[in-house]
């Protein structure tokens, strides 16, 4: 069973009738001709290696049929104990879990979830936290750029279609490399209780698995109850105990 699956997912955009160009313009549902779909899925277990759904049907009558792609990825994240995704909490989670529906399979099931888009938004000040933006300033980006073309090839399931696939699933499994990546480089500062709560000053450090004791890093104390904190002394990931009585606040 692993701890942490990284994964993200490619789109196609929807396709549909719209009057005119530019901004604020107002599209409607029913402007839509042809609903969105997955083009393909990737993730990784822990530090396996990277794999990918990219069982893409496209019907000759113009649909886009993405069922095997949802099914292989819901069987892969099944058993999977903590998702791991940039923005995935408001898009490639709820966007899985529609399709899933969509064709008749159950959803992902409520999970653990680091959201990497939430903690760099909330631990750093950054001039964007997009994931390609994240990963260049952290020195762990992507080799190559995503072209709007892709998507127009396998939309008009053209000449340049597979070869546009291609490239589309290669950078699909690149961005959970980077995503990887950007994961590892900001573990120190994610702080989700329940990630990195350990019962004993020695238990190993949950970002690397680096023994015990760490680094004491005092008490925080609470109303009713408080806990310790202590930071790995290789790694630096701050961590912290359970709650106890006894490091509650003291009132005189
Ligand atoms: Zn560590």
């Amino acid at each position: 069973m692993s701890k942490l699956t990284y994964l993200d997912i490619e789109t196609t955009p929807n396709e549909g009738y719209f009057w005119r160009c530019g901004y604020k313009i107002n599209i409607q549902p029913n402007n839509i001709s042809r609903e969105r779909a997955m083009i393909c899925a990737a993730w990784a277990h822990d530090d396996g290696k990277i794999e990918v759904a990219d069982d893409l049907i496209l019907w000759d009558n113009g649909v886009i049929d993405d069922s095997l792609i949802v099914k292989k990825l819901a069987e892969a994240v099944e058993d999977s104990t903590i998702l791991v995704h940039h923005n995935g909490d408001k898009f490639d989670i709820p966007w899985i879990n529609a399709r899933l529906r969509y064709h008749g399979y159950d959803t992902i099931g409520p999970k653990r979830s680091i959201d990497t888009y939430k903690v760099v938004k909330s631990k750093y000040n950054m001039n964007s936290f997009r994931l390609d933006y994240v990963a260049k300033y952290f020195g762990v980006g992507r080799k190559i750029k995503s072209d709007y073309q892709w998507w127009v090839d396998i939309m008009e399931d053209n000449e340049n279609c597979d070869a546009s696939f291609a490239k589309m699933v290669k950078y699909n499994k690149m961005d959970v490399e980077v995503l990887r990546d950007v994961f590892k480089k900001i573990e120190p500062d994610i702080t989700y209780n329940w990630y990195n709560i350990i019962e004993d000053i020695n238990d190993p450090c949950v970002g690397c698995g680096h023994e015990g004791p760490h680094q004491h890093r005092g008490v925080v104390p609470n109303q009713t109850t408080g806990y310790e904190r202590y930071t790995c002394k290789s790694c630096g990931k701050w961590m912290r105990g359970p709650n106890k009585k006894e490091h509650r606040r003291r009132v005189l």
